[in-house]
């Protein structure tokens, strides 16, 4: 009989996210520094086989949602085999990708099942999108999201906003959601990691953000999952809708039901958890996985991996302990 993945706190997880690399065709300056990036060698990164047979025990355990995250999972050389047999598997199936090389994988993500795709764009300008992912791919980008949305996938745009940076283009990226039904924005609250030189001043808060958008918009809240990390919007007469996850300012830890996988195999409760379980050594020593996926479980903390509130004094010294984003997959 199937034993869920229960915390403390009566949470039942069943969204695995899986990192498949700790590489990528950009450069966001959010997620990785600029410098001293250290990649993970090949072979401390979990095989195909190992990254299907650990999605199966977690599909033994009650895991019913799957997402493919990074780094960018479409560098990855085997991400077309690892997609389809994971797609086989009894849980649905997603990607979070940059869009980049998405042309290159549509036969897959359709065999794989994959409906929908979380696509990060933060600038609709080339020279902003340019000096925030360093490279010069924003036509590429937009071409891409077009494509998906043209071979019927449901897309999700994934904005990080970040004060003086990119947040006088948060109307324009609500403009887009009007359009299609397939399309949604998210706004993703500027969150602290090693290396991405957050500051509190950085963040456009959750308020602030709906305060900009109902200067030039009218829009009503939709209804909502208890799971959702997102509080969704739609812009009266708007097709697709909008909305904002409120990390740090609207935390949403209590209906939390997400699992990390690291791309070198280790176990993560919380994006903000520094302590990991090494799943892939246990299962190439054949050791007890489930046993170790439980137990980490039960030390899951309520909310921020035990960090408490993030605030400008303690963010640094705290969240520099933790990995990169893109060494964690987002
Ligand atoms: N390369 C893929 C992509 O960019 O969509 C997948 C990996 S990326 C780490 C996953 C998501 O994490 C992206 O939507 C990205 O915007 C988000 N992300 C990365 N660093 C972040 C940060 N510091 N604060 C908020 N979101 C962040
Ligand atoms: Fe790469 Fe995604 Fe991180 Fe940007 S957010 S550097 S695209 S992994």
């Amino acid at each position: 009989m199937t034993t869920p993945i229960l915390d403390r706190f009566g949470r039942k997880h069943s969204y695995l996210r899986i990192s498949l690399t700790d590489k990528c065709n950009l450069r966001c300056t959010y997620c990785m520094p600029q410098e001293n990036m250290l990649f993970m060698p090949n072979k401390h990164l979990m095989q195909a086989d190992e990254i299907v047979e650990l999605a199966r025990i977690f599909v033994g355990l009650g895991v019913d949602k799957i997402r493919l995250t990074g780094g960018e999972p479409l560098v990855r050389q085997d991400f077309s085999s690892i997609a389809e047999r994971l797609g086989a598997l009894d849980s649905a199936l997603t990607l979070t990708t940059n869009a980049i090389y998405v042309d290159q994988y549509l036969p897959t993500l359709k065999k794989a099942g994959i409906k929908s795709l979380n696509v990060s764009l933060d600038s609709l300008h080339a020279s902003r999108f340019k000096a925030i992912t360093r490279r010069d791919q924003l036509q590429k980008t937009l071409d891409h999201i077009d494509l998906l949305l043209e071979e019927g996938f449901v897309v999700k745009i994934n904005m990080v906003v970040m004060k003086g940076i990119n947040d006088m283009e948060v109307n324009e990226f609500v403009g887009m959601s009007l359009l299609n039904e397939r399309l949604h924005v998210r706004f993703i609250e500027f969150m602290p990691f090693n290396g991405n030189e957050w500051d509190m001043s950085k963040i456009v808060s959750y308020n602030e953000l709906l305060a900009g958008i109902s200067d030039q918009y009218r829009f009503s809240r939709l209804p909502g999952d208890r799971h959702d990390t997102a509080h969704q919007f739609q812009v009266e007469g708007g097709k697709g809708s909008f909305g904002i996850i409120g990390t740090v300012t609207h935390p949403f830890c209590s209906g939390c039901n997400r699992i990390r996988l690291t791309a070198d195999g280790k176990l993560k409760n919380c994006l903000f958890d520094t302590s990991e379980v090494d799943l892939l050594t246990a299962l190439r020593n054949g050791s007890d996985v489930q046993g170790l996926i439980h137990d980490h479980f039960d030390k899951k903390h309520f909310a921020h991996g035990g960090h408490g509130q993030f605030t400008a004094e303690n963010a640094k010294e705290t969240y520099e302990a933790n990995r990169t984003m893109i060494a964690i997959g987002g």
